[in-house]
């Protein structure tokens, strides 16, 4: 056995399904445009996370830019969005020349605190949306979230592209909001390979999803537009990689579920570790298990990632948050900690995402664990 093969953060997961609707699309020539594995990809989404409607499309960043082209976002808008997250989450705001505002985390979920968000609605009282990511899959305390925003009449988008599976008061994350979006990036819960989802209870902005992606073709015989379209729509051939995938979801859940408890357990003798939180309202789909180390330690995340690269293991650290980005610097952010560092920037600096891929065996999980834990017994 070679045990010098890598270890991955969370690689593509392939079962066999997969290729049968794939060779069904070639078998059909349903290899463009559009076709049957779309519509029983959207069919099969809106069934599984009860969200009525979805749209399959080309991204999760296509699907977060059309959210704000269905909520009327334009230039000089504002949108308030997570600070900790991917850049994909407020890209698409900056694509529509509107303006992100950065709301700071909480230290429970990692996820938009309410009181940033509450002190952001202060100086900012109409902002065009909100945009709430699901961290790693944890989901965000949607209950206050909603509360506020609704207080505002504000709607919100559920950038749930990490936390399809997961749960809040017992309802799929990306069902809360107007709007939710999914995707299907290679290292994903699921892939497509690459893709994404828009979801939505209002079957008319997922309809006027599916116009805007398809290049937004006015109903007539010749080519008309009165409005700008995209070309972002998912193919046929793809939508066959998802309906494969998407029946292997429930068994991905738990297979992430027992890296992250396995990590939990047996980091748990070690004062100085902590795996990222869940939420005690929902179950989270634990996509990537993330370990923040003490302040004060003489570990470091860059150490935990160096000795993981040494054994060709790959981690990476926590999303830097948006308002630490050069590129974002002049937008404002509103902290949860004022006065002090900014939550979601404690968790940047303290924190790693370790292996979380489904294939991992046992003795691959045994191999991260003895490293990490070596570095800590040494200290
Ligand atoms: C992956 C990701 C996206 C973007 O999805 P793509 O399908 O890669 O475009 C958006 N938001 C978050 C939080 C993500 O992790």
């Amino acid at each position: 056995m070679n045990d010098r093969k890598r270890i991955y953060l969370s690689s593509p997961t392939m079962h066999g399904d997969e290729q049968q609707f794939v060779a069904e699309a070639f078998n059909t020539n349903w290899v463009a445009p559009l076709g049957p594995n779309v519509n029983h990809f959207e069919e099969e989404m809106a069934a599984y996370t009860k969200c009525g409607y979805a749209a399959a499309l080309s991204a999760g960043t296509a699907a977060i830019h059309l959210g704000l082209k269905l909520l009327g976002v334009e230039q000089g808008d504002i949108v308030f969005v997570s600070s900790l997250t991917f850049s994909a989450s407020c890209n698409p705001i900056i694509y529509e020349k509107a303006e992100p505002v950065f709301i700071d985390s909480e230290p429970d979920t990692w996820n938009m605190s309410p009181y940033a968000l509450e002190k952001a609605f202060e100086k900012y009282p109409t902002p065009k949306a909100v945009i709430v990511v699901h961290l790693y899959g944890t989901p965000a305390k949607m209950d206050e979230i909603l509360q506020i925003c609704q207080r505002h009449h504000v709607p919100v988008i559920e950038d749930a592209a990490e936390s399809l599976g997961s749960t809040y008061d017992g309802k799929y994350t990306g069902t809360f909001g107007q709007i939710g979006i999914y995707s299907f990036n290679g290292n994903k819960i699921i892939t497509t390979s690459g893709g994404g989802m828009l979801v939505s209870n209002e079957e008319a902005l997922v309809q006027e999803a599916r116009v805007l992606s398809t290049q937004a073709r006015d109903p007539a015989r010749h080519y008309q537009h009165s409005k700008i379209g995209y070309n972002y729509r998912m193919s046929n051939v793809l939508a066959g990689i998802g309906r494969g995938q998407l029946m292997h979801l429930d068994e991905h859940l738990r297979l992430k579920k027992a890296i992250y408890t396995r990590y939990k357990e047996a980091f748990a003798d070690i004062d100085e570790i902590a795996m990222n939180p869940l939420n005690p309202r929902g179950e989270a789909n634990n996509w990537l298990s993330c370990m923040t180390i003490k302040e004060g330690s003489c570990v470091t995340p860059d150490l935990v990632m160096d000795a993981l690269e040494a054994e060709n293991i790959e981690s990476r650290p926590i999303w830097k948050p948006m308002h630490l980005q050069p590129i974002f610097s002049e937008y404002d952010f509103f902290s949860h900690n004022e006065g002090k560092v900014s939550v979601s920037e404690d968790i940047f600096v303290r924190g790693v995402c370790l292996p979380s891929d489904i294939k991992n065996t046992e003795a691959d999980m045994e191999k991260v664990i003895c490293i990490v834990r070596r570095l800590f017994e040494g200290s």
